[in-house]
Formats: structure tokens, sequence, C-alpha cells
């Protein structure tokens, strides 16, 4: 039995949907399929969460927003008649639940973690519930199964939650597998599960990808296929580098490193739950099925070439804090990285001199940072920098660290196109070196890189 994820990027658009419709009526019976929201609705629910904290009079347009996004898909591909008629009278019924929550968020004038958990789950209960009618109605045997109803136990962080594998394991092999034994097409819906006390609690955006790692090491599947709307990873972004080639195999960690990039293929911890029981993934293009795709096992095996992909990431800043000494004040850096999570924010890397401490942080946060230290006092430091027109550059592969010579290789190449390489950093992960050059070098350092590692010289990996 497979596991099969379908993301909320190919849930746009009739078009499309009628095409994942007849690619799980083929290849889904007997098999669990974990689905993402409608593409935007997840985005609607927690906006509306601010609209309606603001004003009660917002709800009944933020649920009509909602019900005209679901009604429109299901007119499409939905028989009228009975499977019509039940899909938009539970619509109604789960609208009016999220219609008392949003209520209840005014009321309060809080939006907890609790509520807010509970209000961007329906995404995919309602996502659930259309595409399974829609197969039902065609003549499968196609059902859905909530988490919370079979099982899926998680730890209870609201927002980032992680799942209870053993307890979930047992709970959902004796829930599903009499659907699979039937035969069935079995739909959970994604990003979300529920703890042990109750509460509705979600694995953090993009996170029906883990949702259906937890489902399939749960399930002890044969594999978990992970279908999208993209041939799979790539050497580089086709964006930059018209000539990139797709990678047809690669490792838990080259995957995890590549998930915080571009693309964002996968959500970075998909691999988790995987990781004990070495089951792979496979990725796959729902317009084009047959293709092989990149196929993600715990080992990459043996490659021609050393190095996967060079990914880049453009919303990224770099938040200089100056200060004489840091080198041997320890208690500077915790002071910074203190006040920055308590503000939320995440740090993504940190790069310390005798002089300076780099934080790289997320583009949308550079501000929000800068100012948060602005207001440490005393001041433990001398001056604060934003750098804000850099990229990072990563360059991605197994055993990347072990050889000798890849650095020297890929920053001569880049020094040859006269780019500058502000911050470097290597060794923190065992498959990846990063460093950061400005925006405006990115496209040369690309070609260059890419060039080098992967010319038509020496084969691509796979092609032997
Ligand atoms: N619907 C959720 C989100 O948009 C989870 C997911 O799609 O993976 O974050
Ligand atoms: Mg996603």
């Amino acid at each position: 039995m497979k596991v099969i994820k379908i993301g909320g990027g190919s849930l746009k658009g009739k078009g499309n949907i009628q095409d994942i419709l007849a690619l799980v009526a083929e290849r889904g019976p007997g098999h669990i399929i974990v689905i993402s929201a409608l593409s935007g609705i997840t985005d609607m629910l927690i906006d509306g969460m601010t609209e309606a904290l603001r004003d009660d009079a917002a709800i009944p347009s933020i649920i009509r927003r909602l019900k005209n996004k679901h009604i429109l898909v299901a007119r499409h591909i939905l028989p009228t008649g009975k499977f019509y008629q039940k899909y938009t009278r539970n619509l109604n019924d789960h609208l009016d639940q999220l219609e008392r929550l949003y209520y209840g968020l005014n009321f309060t004038k809080e939006i907890t973690p609790k509520i807010a958990d509970v209000i961007s789950s329906f995404g995919e209960r309602l996502s659930a519930d259309l595409i399974a009618s829609a197969l039902h109605s065609r003549g499968l045997q196609a059902t859905y199964r909530m988490p919370h109803k079979i099982g899926l136990i998680t730890d209870g962080k609201f927002g980032d939650a992680t799942a209870n594998l053993p307890i979930t394991a047992r709970n959902l092999q004796k829930n599903l597998l009499p659907l699979l034994k039937k035969g069935m097409i079995v739909f959970v819906p994604g990003f979300f599960g529920v703890s042990e006390r109750g509460d509705i609690t979600t694995f953090g955006r993009g996170g029906s990808d883990y949702s259906a790692a937890v489902v399939a090491a749960a399930m002890d599947a044969e594999i978990l296929e992970v279908w999208k709307d993209v041939p799979g990873y790539m050497s580089a972004d086709p964006r930059f580098i018209p000539e990139a080639q797709l990678i047809p195999s690669l490792s838990y960690d080259e995957a995890a490193e590549l998930s915080y990039f571009g693309a964002k293929i996968l959500h970075p911890r998909t691999i988790e739950p995987l990781r004990k029981m070495k089951l792979n993934i496979a990725v796959k293009d729902t317009m084009n099925p047959d293709a092989s795709g990149s196929l993600i096992t715990s080992r990459s095996p043996k490659a021609r070439r050393l190095i996967k992909s060079v990914a880049h990431d453009t919303d990224i800043a770099i938040l200089k804090v100056h200060s004489s000494g840091v080198g041997a004040r320890p208690g500077v850096l915790a002071r910074v990285s203190i006040t920055l999570t308590e503000n939320d924010i995440n740090i993504k890397s940190v790069v310390t001199s005798q002089t300076c401490i780099s934080l790289l942080l997320a583009g949308k946060d550079i501000d929000k940072g800068y100012h948060a230290l602005k207001g440490l006092r005393p001041r433990p430091y001398r001056r604060l920098e934003k750098v804000q027109d850099v990229a990072l550059v990563g360059i991605v592969g197994e055993g990347l660290l072990r050889r000798k010579g890849i650095a020297g290789k890929c920053f001569t190449a880049v020094a040859k196109r006269s780019v500058n390489i502000e911050m470097i950093s290597f060794g923190p992960s065992e498959v990846a070196l990063y460093f950061l050059v400005r925006n405006q070098d990115l496209q040369k350092t690309l070609e260059a890189i890419h060039s080098t590692f992967f010319s038509a010289l020496s084969p691509p990996v796979g092609k032997t």
C-alpha cells in the first residue's frame, strides 16, 4: 500500500483538479491519499482571523468567500443531484462551525494558538470531503477519515506539532486497514492531528507533507509518493539556468537541505518520520505521471556527480551586529539571539568574527529584527547594520564535505566571474555549502557553478 500526497498547488483550476481526479481514480484504489486544502484556502482562513478580530461585521463575507471557492469547484466536479447536495450540506455544516469560531474569537478579542489551529485546519477538511465525493460520484469506492477521528496523535504543540508515531501507528492501522483491504481510496486531510487531550494541532504551514510522512510511517507503507505540479528536484532553478536537469535520485539529507530553497518541493520535516524505517519518497509530476520524477532514499546511491544541485534563496537579509571583542564575550550572542527569538524571529544562520555577529534572517524579518535589537539597553553592540540586497546560494551533495577541492572549485568558478562573496558557511551541514552574494551577482554565480559542476563534458547523473 502506498501513501500519496496531493498538494494545494495541484488543487487549483478546474482543469488541474479534473486531471488529479482521473489520476486518483486510476492509481488510488487500495491506497491512502493525504490531501492539502484547495490552493489559497489556508491563507484565507488565517487572514480571516485578523479580519474577524477587528470587526465581526466582516465574518459573513469571510464565510461567503470560502463557500464560493468550494462551490465553484464542486459545481464543476460533482454531478447535480444527491452527491452535490450531500457535499453542500456538509460544507454548510462545516462553515457554520467555522462561523461560530470566528465570532468566538471576536467576542474574546483574542486569537489564541488553540483557536488558530482549529480554524486553519478547516481547509483540509473541506477539500478531502470534496475530492472524495467527486470520486465516489464516479462510481469509485472513496471515503475520507478525519485525523482527529482516527487517532493521528500529536504532542499538542499548537502551530508546530509533532506526531506520536507509536500511538498513531496503532490507531491508524486499526482504522484504515479494513478500508484499504476492501480496495477503497482513503483520503486523510493533511496538516493537522489531535493531542491526547483532544486539541486540534497543526504541523505548521506547508505541514501536509509532514502529515503524509507520518501516515506513511504509521501504516508501514511501501512508499510515499508526493504528487506535485513540478517534474521533481532540479540541478538548479530552470528560470535562472534553462539547461538545469532533473535529479533522478537523492538522499534524505540532500532533500532536506534543498527543501529550504526556492522550489520548496517538500516541507523540511517530511523526512523525520521516515528516517527510522528508511521509507522512500517519490516526487511525481501530476502533469506527467509516468515520468520517473525524483526518488529520495535514506542514502543516495553512488552518483557520478558529487554535487546534486545549486539552489538559491533571495528572501534573505543579514543583520550585522558590530561590537568589539564579540568572540570573547559570549553574552552578546546570547542576548541578541534571545531578543530575536522573543520577537518570533527565526535565525537561519549565524557567523561570528571577533568584531561582528552576522545573523542571517528571512527578508521579511529584517526590519523587525533591527528594531528589536535597537531597543536593547544597555546596548551590547557598537553599531547595527542591515544588508538587504543579498542572495543565499547553496551547493548540495552528499559527501561534499569530505571530498577535497569542492569548495576551491566552487569559489574559483565564482571568482572568475568577478563575484564577491559576502559570507560563507561550511560545516554545519554534512551535505551543503552555503554562501551569500549580492543580488546583482546571483545570475552570474549560478551560471558559474552550474557550468563548472554540470558541464556537458561529464554526463548527467543517472544517464550513464
Ligand atoms: N494547507 C496548509 C498550508 O497551506 C498545509 C499544506 O498545504 O501543506 O500551509
Ligand atoms: Mg505544500
